[in-house]
């Protein structure tokens, strides 16, 4: 039963457009078929898995305008798994076509690391001390500045690690420049934290905002290894002023759906690190953790329905990634009574590739 005053503007039944067909597509369209919706995935490659449990995909690369024109016209609402979508075959949509949510502003400021950190230092938040660098010698003027270690970070189209580089004062520059393919890039100061922690939000059509547990995230060579809540220690000391901020920020964006920002926990403070207009790896956790998952307020925000509860159903949660070979751990994973096991179904396990991830709920 539908609470008096709420306006409904996409109705259970109407057909939610995904762009990107990976295992946050996939989460998400299985998240919309439990609450009655059909999904369709636009996805540049043959197959994927959020394919596997769409109604319908269309396979096209993502700046083929007229396979978008068509996708549009099949969908209610349009959403991404993915950022680093081409924003203006999105933005030329037109009058006519169902929403984008979240909006292709969201996307525009979260897929550049150098604009995110703007617009988050502007909404109060403390981004890592950074360069923008556009050749080999602004990238060594920028590293004596820094006078320390560094990350090299291409500005667009970087994740999970790649299009980064590790370097040092007396590194050579021009050997990390071309290591991240000679493409602008930000230069940041290495920061010294003790724990890193992710803010996940969904902020629906009417501005309302629900927050999760922050979890303490452990990365392994730039991959998210593991997802825990309560995160305790420094990062429950900080989580409130990171979550304050990541609403700001949601707000200034008027962003709808879910949004994550990334923060290093240090001793003066949280600090920065990125955000993703979507939902998150780190938020995982949520689908057997929560009351509600990410996966669902984001269905729920997109299509203008209440937010869910974000409250824990245990004392806590901690997820696991299973990354290359490790999703053949699954009789073992299988065998406990405990652990919910997601396999993404995909059949090539490369090194570091996202094939499952398991969640413990207590
Ligand atoms: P990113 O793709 O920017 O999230 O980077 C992946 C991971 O690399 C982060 O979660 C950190 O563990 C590490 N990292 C990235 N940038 C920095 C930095 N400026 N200082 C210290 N560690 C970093």
């Amino acid at each position: 039963m539908i609470a008096p005053g709420v306006t409904i503007s996409i109705a259970p039944g109407a057909t939610i457009g995904i762009i990107g067909g990976g295992q946050l597509g996939r989460m998400l369209a299985m998240a919309a078929a439990r609450l009655g919706y059909r999904c369709h995935v636009f996805h540049p490659e043959a197959s994927g898995p959020a394919t596997e449990v769409a109604a319908e995909w269309t396979h096209a690369p993502y700046d083929d305008r007229a396979a978008l024109a068509r996708f549009a016209e099949a969908v209610n609402v349009i959403t991404y798994e993915f950022e680093n979508v081409p924003v203006e075959p999105l933005e030329a949509l037109g009058a006519g076509a169902p929403p984008v949510r979240p909006s292709p502003g969201s996307l525009r400021v979260a897929q550049d690391r150098l604009a995110e950190k703007a617009f988050v230092a502007g909404q109060g938040g403390t981004p890592a001390r950074h360069w923008a660098v556009g050749s080999a010698g602004e990238l060594r003027a920028a590293l004596g500045e820094a006078g320390g270690p560094c990350v090299l970070k291409t500005r667009w189209g970087g994740y999970d690690g790649h299009g980064q580089v590790r370097l040092s004062p007396g590194d050579n520059p021009a050997a990390a420049w071309a290591a991240i393919g000679g493409r602008p890039a930000v230069l940041e100061a290495f920061v010294a934290f003790e724990a890193e922690f992710s803010v996940i939000l969904a902020r629906g059509a009417d501005g309302a905002v629900a927050t999760w547990a922050a979890p303490h995230n452990v990365h392994r060579g730039g991959i998210l290894h593991r997802s825990e809540v309560p995160a305790g220690g420094l990062i429950e000391a900080q989580a409130a002023e990171a979550t304050a901020l990541a609403g700001r920020v949601a707000a200034a964006l008027d962003h709808v759906g879910v949004l994550t920002l990334e923060f290093f926990a240090c001793a003066g403070g949280p600090v920065f690190n990125e955000m993703a207009p979507r939902v998150h790896n780190s938020g995982h956790w949520t689908i057997e953790g929560a009351v509600t998952s990410q996966f669902e307020n984001h269905v729920r925000a997109i299509c203008g329905l209440p937010l869910g509860s974000t409250a824990l159903r245990g004392a806590g949660a901690r997820m696991e990634n299973l990354l290359g070979d490790e999703a053949g751990r699954w009789p073992e994973l299988l065998a406990d009574g405990q652990a919910h096991l997601h396999l993404y179904g995909k059949r090539e396990g490369r090194p570091g590739r996202k094939m499952g991830h398991v969640t413990w709920v207590g």
